[in-house]
Order: structure tokens, then C-alpha cells, then sequence
């Protein structure tokens, strides 16, 4: 592992796969001590008596290495005996579970019917996978993403898994936003941050319901914060988000990303693709790295985060 002399203290803000790419190679360059990832809980949802947690798992695998190499959640060599049978049995079986997926989600309702936190079942987890940087859910209260749609409202992984994001997306609202805390160790770890990464991950329904949470905005907006683009070269490379901005109205760009999160960011990484954007997002008052921000494979990740983490640094330097 990584010697931090100089390394700055960091939090990685993640949802799902894009996240879990930088968390991941962030993890390869900075110690426990100097890492912690807040991970977006909106996309959770009870089935089949169990709570998923997408983002959560996502970001665990990636760190455990034990992720499906392509699919984007889930893990490698998995088998679906279980949802099978199930279904065999009645079950519609339209969210995917798979056997050893499936022995987590035991193992978390065993400890939140015992009473635990989620922030303390995550840790507990992530220890039983020997991950050892801190995977932080946003909240311990339930925090749930629905999407508007022009039939009307649907829960998120309704929108997400069942109709595949098919239908428009109108606007979207937090079920319980109204209630819920920040978890106390994602407010402790943003208060010990020297800067803020926010991941490549879905602006909305990833980073939006995080920065939601009363006063978590507010402490990234006070540290130095980089944003890494999920939009390259116009598209999204997994799912929704471009059709989700083209769907709100927004410019679908890396340069639409960037006046979304313009005022709370001090950096912004662009992709090789897109530097021709380069000097419109500048004159946002942005600092700008452009580079290769597609991680294809662990290397790829982390040289990516090694360039996020000197850009960092040099921006702190200035603060
Ligand atoms: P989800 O919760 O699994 O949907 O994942 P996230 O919200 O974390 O990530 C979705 C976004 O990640 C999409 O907009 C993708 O374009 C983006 N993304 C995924 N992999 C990469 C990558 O390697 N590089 C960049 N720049 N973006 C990525
Ligand atoms: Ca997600």
C-alpha cells in the first residue's frame, strides 16, 4: 500500500459503478487513515424480506475484488440457484440476487434485526471482506429516491430495474429526506477531510440524494472539491444519466455536469474526448484536468486516481 507522506485526507463521494471505479483506485493510493468513501443509500429498497443496498454493495465489491468484471453490480462467478427456485415457486423474479449476493443481504438483516446501524453493519461487513477503508453510508434513516414520471411516481429501482429506465423522467423526490440525519461517521469523516472527490457517478440519483442530507453540502462546498465527469463524449457509459439530463432539459456534456455542480466545486476532470470543453468550463471558475477518465480495468483506475489525487493536492495548495 501507498506511503502518505503529503497525501492529502480525503472523502470519496460515490453511488454505484463509477464510484466504486475511483473509490477503488483511490483505496490502491491512500490508507485507511486517509480514505473514507460516503456512498449513496436512495437506491435501497426492501424485497424479499432483505435490505439492498446497491451503492453500498457496489463500492464493497470493487474494494473486496470480488466484483462481476462488466456487469456493473453484482459478483464474479456467481450463480442463481436461490432466485431460481423462487421463481420456480411463484417469484417474479425481476431484481437479480445471486447466491453469494444473496448470503450479504442474510448476513445484513441478521445484524439490523440485532439492532445495529447500518454504518455499523457496512463496517461489519466490509471487515468480514478485508476491506479496511471506511465505506460510510450517507444516512442510517431510510432515504429513498423516486423518480417522477409523466404516468406518475416510481420507487427507484422500479424505474431503474423493472422498466429499465425507460420511462421519462419528469423530476424526482427524497421519500424521507425530511427526517433522516447524515450518519454521524459521514459528517466525522467530511469534517477531518482536507478535500472532497466526487466520483463519476450519476449527478442526480447518486450524488444529488448525498449532498440532500442537512449540512453535507454545505462541508463539501468548505474543503477544495473535484468532480470527475460520467459524461464522456456526450454519452453515459452505464446507465441513465445522459437520458436523464437530456430528459431535464440540461446540455448533455461533460460541460453540463459542470455548471450542475458549478458553486459547490472548485476542480473539474474532464475526459481526453471531451477537452475541447476545456475553456467553457474554465470560464465557469473551474480548474480544469483533462485526461483519460475511462476505467477499464484496475489500472486504469488507478492511474486515474493518482492524477485526481495530484490535482487535488495542487489545489489545495492554493486554497
Ligand atoms: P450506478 O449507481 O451503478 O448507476 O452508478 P453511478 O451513479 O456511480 O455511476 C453511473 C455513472 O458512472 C454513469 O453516468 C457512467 O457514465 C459513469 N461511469 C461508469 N464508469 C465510468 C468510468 O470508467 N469513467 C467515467 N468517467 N465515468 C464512468
Ligand atoms: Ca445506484
Amino acid at each position: 500500500m501507498a506511503l502518505n507522506t503529503a497525501l492529502p485526507r480525503l472523502v470519496a463521494l460515490a453511488g454505484g459503478v463509477g464510484g466504486a471505479r475511483l473509490a477503488h483506485g483511490l483505496a490502491h493510493r491512500l490508507d485507511p487513515d486517509h480514505l473514507s468513501i460516503i456512498v449513496n443509500t436512495g437506491d435501497d429498497f426492501e424485497h424479499l424480506g432483505l435490505l439492498i443496498c446497491p451503492d453500498l454493495d457496489t463500492v464493497l465489491y470493487n474494494l473486496a475484488g470480488v466484483h462481476h468484471p462488466d456487469q456493473g453490480w453484482g459478483r464474479a462467478d456467481e450463480t442463481f440457484h436461490v432466485l431460481e427456485e423462487a421463481a420456480r415457486l411463484g417469484h417474479d423474479p425481476w431484481f437479480r440476487l445471486g447466491d453469494k449476493d444473496l448470503a450479504l443481504h442474510l448476513l445484513r438483516r441478521q445484524m439490523l434485526a440485532a439492532g445495529l446501524r447500518l454504518t455499523a453493519v457496512t463496517a461489519e461487513l466490509a471487515r468480514r471482506f478485508g476491506v479496511v477503508h471506511p465505506i460510510l453510508p450517507m444516512s442510517d434513516d431510510p432515504v429513498r429516491t423516486v423518480i417522477g414520471t409523466p404516468e406518475g411516481e416510481l420507487a427507484f429501482q422500479d424505474y431503474f430495474v423493472r422498466q429499465r429506465c425507460r420511462p421519462r423522467m419528469v423530476g424526482m423526490r427524497l421519500e424521507g429526506l425530511e427526517t433522516a440525519r447524515p450518519a454521524p461517521a459521514a459528517v466525522a469523516a467530511l469534517e477531518r477531510a482536507e478535500a472532497v472527490v466526487i466520483c463519476p457517478s450519476n449527478p442526480y440519483v447518486s450524488i444529488g440524494p448525498i449532498l440532500a442530507l442537512p449540512g453535507l453540502r454545505e462541508r463539501v462546498q468548505a474543503r477544495p472539491t473535484v468532480a470527475v465527469s460520467p459524461i464522456v463524449g456526450g454519452q453515459a457509459l452505464k446507465g441513465p444519466a445522459a437520458k436523464m439530463m437530456a430528459e431535464l432539459g440540461v446540455e448533455v456534456s461533460a460541460l453540463g455536469v459542470a455548471r450542475h455542480y458549478a458553486g459547490l466545486i472548485r476542480g473539474f476532470v474532464l475526459d481526453q474526448r471531451d477537452a475541447h470543453l476545456a475553456p467553457a468550463v474554465a470560464a465557469l471558475g473551474l480548474r480544469v484536468l483533462v485526461t483519460d477518465t475511462v476505467m477499464t480495468d484496475t489500472a486504469a483506475r488507478v492511474r486515474l486516481a493518482g492524477e485526481v489525487l495530484a490535482f487535488v493536492r495542487e489545489l489545495i495548495r492554493e486554497s
